[in-house]
């Protein structure tokens, strides 16, 4: 006969990670077992060893990657994708849906601190949002990892869980309804597949929700950055241009496919095929348009908005279908019916659109003239085109969600960084993530002394990698590489991948992280892109398109200038960390690729992270919780401790033997120095 007395014990904490009952299923619940089960509990007894520890800091071996990359893999093998460095979250992505949330997981976390539940991606979010009630200040939440990794998804759930634990009236639920409803309209137009994620975000994206003193969010907003407009015109083999063009094409209805002169064939437009890619498994695009028109009414937008929206991205599909003929100096147009559509569309002349699209404006003895584009300027002239408008829509469509989410008060953010395909744009994002490192890795030294200081314990200075060192030959003034790369851009004449090669090594070439940079490479796409024409159409219609080709040599000082102002608002913040990875490259559930987890593990500087956070002592509890927790372990505390709570504390832990280099007492919490200690501690609570 096998009996099983459940004793509830009243504790408002659970603690460590699987505790021997597995993922913290019954924490709260004193299991004591009969000798008919014995066996059971014996293979209980492993769980720890089966499903991880659910804080790294609680790794007996915290310095070795080894173990802390068999930890995720445990607890990945377990569907338990989320597990903590301190308040850091760190998330792998599972690639299928798991039962984890719910309105009741929702319900689980609200109100509970970090450890009373098991990691998730709702506590963070929970979190942040008590710290901004309870304390009034700024938070943040910042979302990293590699393309695939989740932080879209991530940021979705955080959204959903503020959508429906918040409280709401009439007119908040119209700005909830708004903030849920900007994630597709945002992702058809900003999003595409790509061979690492078939719902790739190709732009970056800031964005804050706005709460007043009632908790309740009132306005939001949003700041995109860097969209990756080279792939309106061109997608490697495998990869789709936006979303957006293919749930026109396929979703479209009769009337307005026919309007806008458009075929349901993705295949007819040359700059959807140039991935060879029309289709993706994990795609309904047909469904899709479905929840982006609705979601453009949800967000306000007017039926003219829409038209004009949707005149603008057929005409993008029809400037890719404009041919060029005639003698290879004096480009003209060969296909007459694309330019009817376009200047009906666009609402311009067609006069004026065909000399836009075959000529430059140059400025000779201080007057205006037309010259000729010869084939290949013409074409780049086009594309050019394109991308711009796309640009300026995706800019005009983000300024309309944001004026419909106006507000002011409280704010709490969170960003979503990306990677992008181009060298350069590659860069900028290395660069970017070097900045949230040293920022993060600043913030943590300085909360972890701010404890310390706060509870009365000495603090032991910690080595770490300071990465200062990368940002500065980065970004520093006149020998950064930025600065080098403004110049040689500017410099007229023979500036070339070699030349500015020969620079940074005359500049740089002797700095100890030099080498990891592959300069090489970018500095071509800077060259070929020096921009052709300077194009300006002042179309009839509201979307009022001055199109100005900036010299892409500004775009690094352009990010550099950006990225400073992003710090700056980040600095002002108090700071949540979610950091994503990626299991495999094939997009698959259940598969756990090692060096692919460790590549990341390193990118995103976890054992640093670990290093940091367990310098001086794994874990700290308040006394109270602690004393609640172990009470029962020690005669003197049990049932009811009258006395100071750390009196308490000492008593129990002087019984249960703990030495005194293993813990400190601070002014309201205990800080225990090695895992092992509180193992045993919880261990003995079990016996
Ligand atoms: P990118 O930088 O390319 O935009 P990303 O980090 O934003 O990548 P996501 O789009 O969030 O990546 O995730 C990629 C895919 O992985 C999702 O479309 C989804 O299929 C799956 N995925 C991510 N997170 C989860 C999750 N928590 N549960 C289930 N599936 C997930
Ligand atoms: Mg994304």
């Amino acid at each position: 006969m096998m009996e099983l007395k459940i004793q509830l014990i009243p504790t408002g904490e659970i603690i460590l990670s699987p505790g021997k009952n597995g993922e913290n299923h019954c924490h709260n619940c004193k299991v004591v077992a009969s000798d008919g089960v014995r066996a059971m509990m014996e293979s209980a007894l492993t769980a720890r060893d089966r499903v991880g520890v659910q804080d790294f800091v609680l790794l007996e071996n915290y310095t070795s990657e080894a173990a802390f990359i068999e930890n995720l893999r445990k607890r990945f093998k377990e569907n338990l994708i989320y597990t903590y460095i301190g308040s850091v979250l760190v998330s792998v992505n599972p690639y299928k849906d798991l039962e984890i949330y719910t309105k009741n997981h929702m319900e689980r976390y609200r109100g509970v601190n970090f450890y009373e539940v098991s990691p998730h991606i709702y506590a963070v979010a929970d979190n942040s949002y008590r710290s901004m009630r309870t304390e009034g200040k700024d938070q943040c939440i910042l979302i990293s990892g590699e393309s695939g990794a989740g932080k879209t998804e991530a940021s979705k759930k955080i959204l959903q869980y503020y959508a429906v634990t918040c409280p709401a009236s009439e007119q908040v639920q119209t700005v909830k309804d708004r903030l849920l409803q900007s994630n597709p309209v945002l992702e058809a137009f900003g999003n595409a597949k790509t061979l690492r994620n078939d719902n790739s975000s190709r732009f970056g994206k800031y964005m804050d929700i706005q709460f007043d003193f009632k908790g309740a969010p009132v306005g939001g907003h949003i700041i995109n950055y860097l969209l990756e407009k080279s792939r309106v015109v061109h997608q490697n083999h495998g990869e789709r241009n936006f979303h957006i063009f293919y749930q026109l094409i396929e979703g479209g209805e009769e009337d307005l496919l026919r309007h806008l002169g458009l075929e349901r064939n993705p295949q007819q437009y040359q700059y959807l095929i140039k991935g060879n890619c029309p289709k993706v498994s994990s795609i309904n695009d047909r469904s899709d348009w479905k929840v982006v028109r609705k979601a453009l009414t949800v967000i306000g937008f007017s039926e003219n908005e829409v038209e004009e929206l949707l005149n603008i991205i057929a005409s993008v599909l029809h400037l890719g279908n404009v041919q060029y003929g005639g003698e290879d100096s004096n480009a003209c147009i060969t296909s007459d019916i694309q330019i009817k559509y376009l200047a009906r569309l666009l609402g311009v002349n067609v006069s004026v659109l065909t000399e836009a699209l075959t000529h430059k404006k140059i400025i000779a003895k201080g007057e205006e003239l037309m010259s000729p584009l010869n084939l290949e300027q013409a074409s780049s002239a086009r594309d050019a085109l394109a991308k711009a408008v796309y640009g300026r829509t995706f800019t005009w469509l983000v300024n309309k969600i944001n004026a419909s989410l106006t507000y002011t008060v409280y704010t709490l953010i969170h960003t979503v960084d990306n990677v992008f395909s181009s060298p350069f744009e590659q860069f900028c994002i290395n660069y970017c993530n070097e900045k949230l490192q040293q920022l993060f890795i600043e913030l943590t030294l300085k909360s972890e002394q701010d404890e310390y200081e706060a509870e009365g314990i000495t603090w032991e200075p910690v080595q770490y990698f300071n990465n200062k060192i990368i940002c500065d030959l980065v970004e520093e003034k006149f020998k950064g590489i930025i600065s080098i790369l403004d110049e040689e851009c500017l410099r007229p004449g023979d500036a070339s991948d070699l030349t500015f090669l020969e620079k940074l090594e005359d500049t740089v070439g002797g700095h100890a992280h030099f080498v990891t940079l592959q300069a090489s490479v970018f500095f071509a796409p800077f060259a070929t892109q020096r921009p052709l024409a300077f194009i300006s159409l002042s179309p009839a219609n509201h979307l009022s398109f001055i199109i100005f080709l900036c010299l892409p040599l500004q775009a690094a000082t352009q990010f550099k200038a950006s990225l400073a102002k992003l710090m700056e608002i980040l600095m002002s913040k108090e700071p949540s960390y979610v950091r994503c990875i990626k299991p495999n490259d094939s997009k698959q559930s259940g598969r756990f690729d090692e060096v692919l987890i460790r590549h990341q593990v390193k990118y995103l500087g976890l054992m640093e992270n670990l290093r940091v956070r367990r310098a001086g002592f794994a874990y700290r509890r308040r006394y109270e919780v602690f004393l609640q927790r172990y009470k029962s372990l020690c005669p003197g505390t049990w049932p009811n401790w009258d006395g100071k709570l750390s009196d308490g504390v000492s008593t129990l832990v002087k019984h249960l033997g703990y030495k005194p280099e293993e813990y400190k007492m601070g002014r309201s919490k205990i800080f225990i120095r090695f895992p092992k200690t509180l193992f045993a501690t919880e261990d003995a609570l079990e016996t």
